[in-house]
């Protein structure tokens, strides 16, 4: 009987093209807090009211109150080796694509090239009023930061009540409807379009593998109960031992 990490090892060798969609629970170990994560950030602010676009035209030293601390860290934040496997599988040509909820932007940090963050980064950030590109760290003083031109600095990414850039949908639906195999990383499946993604896939013929340490995803053909950055380096290893053997 192989192990379903053999078996998941086999399906990405041989079912291509494979996808990953990930979420918050891949970044949870390199120390970001997720929205549900206990006596985390979102714990103490309702994210539908600090991170909603209504506050943030409203009074936008709250949203900068929450959120400005990590993006003057940017860079001390570190991809974990989850997302450091998947950087591998794609260099390895085994991984086409991934589309990410999260903002961190730590899967551009580890490596991996082919990436659509749905929901934007808070990397880039953009002045409201005459739209100049600033990029984390590096941002002027202040709660909220302004721009040069005393516009208001807003990062791209997007808040509650915002609709999600036409693009970036586009191609998550593409990608998910065009995979032979999806891997479903650390998401509940919540919030859409994620929650809809792997259905997409599914209803396509692919098949889906969930990693995660709660199960989201009903109709996963696989299900591995571990955190992503144990699981991810374990698959990546099982193809290696594979392609050693053949
Ligand atoms: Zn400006």
């Amino acid at each position: 009987m192989e192990s379903v990490y053999e078996q998941v090892a086999e399906l990405i060798a041989h079912r291509q093209p494979c996808v990953a969609l990930t979420g918050a629970g891949i970044s949870a170990e390199s120390g970001i807090p997720t929205f549900r994560s206990k006596g985390g950030l979102w714990e103490k602010f309702d994210p539908t009211v600090y991170a909603s676009i209504e506050m943030f035209r409203k009074d936008p030293s709250k949203y900068w109150s929450i959120r400005g601390e990590f993006i003057r860290n940017y860079d001390t934040t570190s991809p974990n080796p989850g997302h450091l496997a998947l950087a591998e599988l794609e260099a390895m040509g085994l991984l086409r694509h991934v589309i990410t909820q999260n903002i961190d932007g730590l899967h551009r940090k580890a490596g991996s090239r082919s990436v659509t963050e749905i929901h934007g980064s808070l990397r880039e950030i953009f002045c409201v009023r005459c739209g100049k590109e600033y990029r984390a760290p590096k941002i002027p003083e202040g709660t909220p930061p302004l721009c040069d031109c005393g516009g208001v600095l807003k990062p791209n990414t997007v808040l509650f009540g915002e609709s999600l850039p036409p693009q970036a949908l586009a191609t998550a639906w593409r990608e998910s409807g065009a995979c032979r195999v999806m891997l479903v990383i650390g998401t509940s499946a919540v919030v859409q379009p994620a929650a809809s993604l792997p259905s997409v896939a599914k209803e396509h013929g692919a098949a889906v593998v969930e990693v995660n340490i709660e199960r989201a995803f009903a109709g996963a053909d696989f299900f591995i109960e571990e955190k992503a950055g144990t699981a991810l380096p374990e698959i990546v290893t099982e193809i290696k031992k594979r392609n050693a053997i053949q």
